[in-house]
């Protein structure tokens, strides 16, 4: 028996969510004192074995053309056949996108009870019992696996990466692979220069920059940050920015590092959509503002006469003025 990873590519390189789930995962392993194995699908243009700094001894690959493009439903029945070869009790997946698509349709197949959002390592002492969140992150549950194999889907930046020293054994893995039977049609690719659910800063504002054509400021703080860009859902709404960017409940749930919110009230439904984000900073000219409350730094002002001094200040801290 064995942990067995799944390890998230995109365009042929390792997501940063995976290297959060391989240090989890090594240590799940460690805990269950067993190994911990990843596995990937699709051609990767980065050297896999270095993937062994995190704790995974080996990695099976399956290099098939079919998987160089996602579709839930082939890759949950070609993990399945990686899982059932390696006899994984425990999988685990970084909760993104794509680990929400595949993570709940395996725990079907393989008869899996699954925890999705996990926050922390198992608590192993009385059974299996995993932390996650609840209720847009106000509240905890723990959650008891009883299954003969167990699923969890880490929350992204739950866990802090680590890496020691080691190197993964790549083993190719021949799986049988079927055809897609989801046509896709079109790709429309997100703009910008950081995809927002990897960026490790974001810079997001909302609707007290009054309107589109004063977007030119928060970009500029973005583009010093190499962040990327984000905002409330009536700014998407009213078609100041495109719905991409748009973080919260409805919208896309970020963990960056660093989440920098400029003229957001800090509504409930676009908290549950940040609140995970390592240091939040606010910028918001109303003292009572709701965000303040959930921010780690604030500032008071106008965002208006703030913005220009914090990009010249980062520029000149960076070399670049
Ligand atoms: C079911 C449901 C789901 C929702 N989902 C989402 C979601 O996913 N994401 C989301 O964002 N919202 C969502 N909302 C909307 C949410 O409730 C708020 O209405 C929205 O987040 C407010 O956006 P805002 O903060 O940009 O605008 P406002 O509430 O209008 O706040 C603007 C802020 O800018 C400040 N400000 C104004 N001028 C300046 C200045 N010059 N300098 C600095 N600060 C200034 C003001 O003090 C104020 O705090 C949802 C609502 C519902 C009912």
């Amino acid at each position: 028996m064995s942990v067995l990873i799944f390890i998230d590519v995109a365009e042929g390189h390792v997501k940063k969510a995976s290297l959060e789930v391989l240090t989890y995962g090594a240590k799940v392993a460690g805990q269950s004192g067993t190994t911990a194995e990843g596995v990937v699908l699709g051609s990767v243009t980065e050297d896999l074995s270095a993937l062994g700094k995190y704790g995974v001894k080996k990695i099976h690959q399956v290099n098939n053309e079919i998987l160089n493009h996602f579709d839930a439903q082939v890759y949950t029945r070609v993990i399945a056949q990686v899982a059932g070869s390696t006899g994984a009790k425990i999988i685990i997946f970084s909760n993104n996108v794509d680990g929400k698509a595949i993570a709940p349709r395996l725990s079907a197949r393989l008869k899996a009870g699954l925890v999705s959002g996990a926050v922390a390592l198992p608590d192993t002492t009385n059974g299996f019992v995993v932390k996650k969140n609840v209720f847009s992150g106000k509240a905890f549950a723990n959650v008891s696996l009883n299954t003969n194999i167990k699923i969890i889907s880490l929350s992204p930046n739950a866990y802090k990466t680590e890496a020691t020293q080691g190197i993964a054994e790549i083993i190719p893995f021949n799986a049988t692979v079927e055809a897609s039977r989801v046509k896709v049609v079109a790709v429309n690719k997100a703009s910008g220069e950081v995809p927002l659910t990897e960026a490790e800063i974001v810079v997001s504002a909302g609707r007290g920059m009054k309107g589109p054509e004063n977007w030119g400021i928060v970009e500029d703080l973005a583009h010093s940050l190499h962040a990327a860009l984000a905002c409330s859902r009536p700014v998407a709404d009213a078609h100041w920015r495109p719905h991409n960017e748009h973080v919260g409940q409805t919208g896309i749930a970020i963990a960056p590092n660093l989440y920098i919110a400029i003229g957001i009230s800090g509504a409930i439904q676009h908290l549950a959509g940040v609140n995970r984000s390592k240091v939040i900073v606010v910028i918001n000219k109303d003292p009572e503002a709701p965000f303040f409350k959930a921010a780690d730094y604030g500032i008071i002002g106008d965002a208006f006469e703030i913005l220009p001094k914090f990009t010249e200040a980062v520029k000149k801290m960076k070399g670049v003025a």
